[in-house]
């Protein structure tokens, strides 16, 4: 081949891969958790730049809006939400400011996660926010079954693909290398939870109706009357009761509740706190969706083997 002739390919090459190099900024994607981030990023690799609003250690209920989440919100491609009122306390008003169109409810760059995955406690009778109750769309917290967060990355798959279809294998190829490092620590959790099936515990909020279903315990009452309403003496001297009779050894308790009610719990009825993150990063061992599960398996199954 002559020089001139080789040049002129290289030209066609350069030409060619020209509009690639350009899509191949990465796309700018919000989450609200950082859950939901996570998973993202084992989808989205590195044609993804993935930011969170809510640290893992903050009540994703209760997030204080900041100037700062707007102008994240401006510039994102794509806002993918948990989704069942979680963050209907903070989110609407940012969404709204950013005047991002890209990412209105609807629009092609948001994604609601809760649309194909399992979703539990759904309520049966009307349910208002003006009880207090913060889960009025079913139990919002339903990533916390490792099943759930395959059903999260599929759909997220799907939207990274819609949004860029050059891309597409590259998230297909990535979504299918996390679902086979899933099943692989599915394996795993639940061999380590096996033997503690049916156990009676007792929890501060309503966190974990998908854990202890994947997991076969039995959560006999909250520390909340409702999910959302803060602890009552009386509904307190009640939960005590039932903890003595039922013979419950195990109260877990969301890293972000005062530990007042808890411990005086805890002191009356003989039962152990068990302080667990519900998100990932809620404490730095919890970096990533899997560490997540990894960190929660290892401190309840101590925590439950310990109380036999
Ligand atoms: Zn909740």
């Amino acid at each position: 081949m002559k020089l001139s002739s080789l040049v002129r390919s290289i030209l066609l090459v350069v030409t060619a891969l020209g509009p690639l190099a350009a899509s191949a900024a990465p796309l700018r994607v919000v989450t609200t958790t950082e859950d939901l981030a996570s998973l993202a990023r084992e989808v989205g690799g590195d044609h993804v730049a993935v930011e969170s609003i809510a640290r893992g250690y903050q009540d994703p209920h209760f997030v204080e809006a900041k100037p700062s989440f707007i102008l994240k919100l401006n510039r994102a491609e794509l806002l993918i939400v948990v989704g069942r009122d979680l963050e209907i306390g903070w989110l609407p008003p940012l969404i709204q400011q950013s005047r991002n169109p890209k990412i209105q409810p609807g629009a092609a760059g948001y994604l609601d996660a809760s649309e194909g995955a399992r979703v539990l406690d759904m309520p049966t009778a009307q349910v208002t926010r003006a009880m207090g109750d913060v889960h009025p769309q079913g139990n919002p917290h339903y990533w916390l079954d490792p099943a759930n967060g395959r059903r999260i990355a599929q759909a997220i798959q799907r939207k990274l693909a819609a949004i860029r279809p050059a891309d597409a294998s590259y998230f297909a190829a990535r979504y299918a290398d996390f679902d086979q490092r899933l099943a692989a620590a599915e394996k795993r959790w639940d061999a380590a939870m096996a033997p503690f099936k049916g156990t009676k515990v007792v929890t501060y909020h309503r966190s974990w109706s998908n854990l202890v279903d994947r997991f076969g315990l039995d959560v006999i009452g909250f520390v909340e009357p409702r999910p959302g309403i803060p602890p009552s003496p009386a509904h307190t001297f009640a939960l005590m009761q039932e903890m003595k009779r039922a013979g419950v050894k195990v109260l877990l308790v969301e890293p972000y509740f005062d530990l007042k009610t808890p411990n005086s719990i805890a002191r009356e009825t003989g039962a152990k706190v068990v302080v667990l993150p519900p998100s990932t990063g809620g404490v730095p061992q919890a970096g990533s969706y899997l560490a997540l599960f990894d960190h929660i398996v290892g401190l309840l199954s101590g925590a439950l083997a310990g109380a036999r």
